[in-house]
């Protein structure tokens, strides 16, 4: 296979809370299969050990660290890593081990090949499905719905692996602050007239006392986004 070390993935990996997850992460980000990564990280004003943690251990590890003042959500620490990528391609990366970086070349090298512009990794392609099962629901009516308005046809519209050709990222006006950011940004890649494609994925769901954030309310405001941002 091919490898497209001319190119290069931005990783961006919003961070809030994380000081049990963030180093692992960074190192399994490290260690995937690609050759050039930039990686940012955005600290979201957490409260833990987290900040420290990014000073002392991570800090010479990636390409950079900004720091938000106040707590304001997954959408709006995105908005300011888009801001400053400048691979070929940008994956969003949670700083969790929900997902696996290992995988990330089955979603850049569809992009670095010119084969798509956006990709979504879907954890319901996936035959070895995983996640709880109130999640597994409001996931499949969320994504039925966004459908509905945007005429995609995915099976995964709130993955947190989406992949997009730098320069359609950073041609996006994200408003949404906190995780509306999925659905939002679905319409109006839609609205651009691009068809998003999916490949699969795996995924160790954790829980709330893992250190999961989104809730119920976070899926009524994702209902609400999808009817917000329809054309
Ligand atoms: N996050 C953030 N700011 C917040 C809440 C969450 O930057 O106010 C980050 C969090 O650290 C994680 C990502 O957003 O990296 C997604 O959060 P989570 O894993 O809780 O949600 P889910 O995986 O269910 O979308
Ligand atoms: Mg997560």
């Amino acid at each position: 296979m091919q490898s497209y070390d001319d190119k290069v993935l931005s990783i961006v990996i919003p961070c809030y809370n994380e000081e049990r997850n963030i180093v692992s992460l960074v190192k399994k980000v490290l260690e995937s299969p690609i050759k050039n990564k930039e990686i940012i990280i955005v600290e979201d004003c957490s409260t833990d050990n987290t900040r420290k943690i990014l000073e002392e251990e991570i800090k010479p590890l990636v390409s950079k660290i900004i720091y938000h003042e106040k707590n304001s959500g997954k959408g709006a620490a995105l908005r300011t890593a888009f801001k400053e990528v400048s691979g070929d391609a940008v994956i969003v990366q949670d700083a969790d081990l929900e997902y696996d970086p290992a995988e990330y070349p089955s979603l850049a090298y569809l992009i670095f090949k010119g084969e798509a512009d956006v990709v979504y990794g879907s954890r319901f392609l996936n035959q070895k499905r995983k996640g709880y099962l109130a999640n597994r629901l409001a996931n499949r009516v969320l994504t039925k719905f966004s459908n509905l308005f945007t005429k995609q046809k995915i099976t995964d519209m709130e993955t947190c692996y989406k992949c997009f050709k730098r320069e359609i990222i950073q041609s996006v006006d994200i408003e949404e602050d906190r995780f509306g950011f999925e659905p939002e940004i679905t319409a109006k890649i839609a609205r651009m007239g691009i068809k998003i494609k999916e490949t699969p994925i795996s995924y160790f769901p954790r829980t709330n006392e893992e250190g999961k954030k989104i809730g119920f309310k976070d899926g009524l405001r994702a209902l609400y986004a999808i009817w917000k941002y329809r054309k």
